[in-house]
């Protein structure tokens, strides 16, 4: 029963959010027969599992019936009223609801700062826009118009050829991702699921690292172009994973990071450190925070 449940979260959760996009951008349609696909996933092994996370909260209203609409509208929800940091979450809930955490301190950023942490914690200014972005061919991406800063690019395209040599299709459905569009992810998945849901899966406006350019998020031909946990049991998940720093990505929300960074597992999430530190904090197994030395 437990996995039933859990497989129709995960089919919900695919069908609402599988194709991530970016929210200040005009959703775009959904890649073809993507419900098709999303449905002969649902046939595997590993896949009530499916999780979408951190930057993959991001409910398509576009999609939804217009009554469906109002009704999201009606339940609008602003963020910052959210239980803050410190109260006592639900009885029977877990670690997932702690309300939005006091910030540390907010980056103006140095724009030449490949190491700049991004977290729960360390927030960005709000109007910061990385100055040299690119913006990818739409036959790279699932969403159109996608920018990445340009090291960052210039990296993936490096690594997406060489999977390409592979036999691997790879394709980035999420890149930078401005203030204004994190907290319009933000607030999709309160409004389409509940704040616990979204203090789990989705980051808050401000402190999302996609803000910086240099996080992105990459799924493939053989996950129905989807975002699931056992991307990490596919060959290309497994290919990105063993070779990312290759290229100076790591993999920045790890299974056992999972407390540290404050999110779920995200085998899709790679951030752009360069070669040299991706080399040495994949090596270690550990997360950015642990690097730097910061919470
Ligand atoms: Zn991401």
């Amino acid at each position: 029963m437990k996995k039933i449940l859990a497989l129709v979260l995960a089919l919900t959760l695919a069908l609402a959010f599988a194709a991530c996009g970016v929210m200040d951008e005009p959703a775009p349609e959904p890649e073809e027969n993507q419900e098709a696909t999303v449905e002969e996933q649902s046939e595997e092994p590993g896949d009530e599992e499916v999780i979408d996370s951190e930057d993959e909260a991001e409910g398509n209203t576009d999609e939804e019936e217009p009554a469906e609409e109002e009704q999201v509208k009606e339940n609008l929800v602003d963020p910052s009223e959210i239980t803050p940091r410190g109260d006592e979450p639900p009885a029977g809930d877990d670690k997932s609801i702690k309300g939005i955490p006091d910030l540390i301190d907010v980056l103006t950023y140095d724009d030449g700062d490949l190491l700049v942490l991004v977290n729960k914690y360390h927030g960005v200014v709000s109007d910061y826009e990385p100055e040299d972005m690119i913006t990818m061919d739409n036959s790279l991406t699932t969403w159109e118009n996608i920018k990445l800063k340009k090291e960052a690019y210039d990296a993936y395209m490096e690594m997406y050829e060489d999977a390409k040599k592979e036999g691997y299709d790879l394709k980035v459905c999420s890149g930078y991702r401005s203030y204004d569009g994190q907290q319009q992810l933000f607030t999709n998945a309160i409004n389409s699921y509940s704040p616990e849901f979204a203090h789990m899966y989705s980051a808050y406006p401000g402190r999302s690292e996609h803000h910086t350019g240099l996080a992105i998020d990459i799924t493939s031909a053989s996950m129905g172009w989807g975002l699931r946990q056992d991307f990490a049991d596919y060959p290309d998940g497994q290919w990105l994973d063993e070779h990312c720093q290759d290229y100076g990505f790591i993999l920045r929300y790890t299974k056992d990071g999972e407390e540290i960074t404050g999110y779920m597992y995200e085998p899709w999430h790679f951030r752009y450190v360069g070669k040299e530190v991706a080399e040495e904090i994949m090596e270690k197994g550990i997360t950015l925070e642990e690097y730097l030395g910061k919470e």
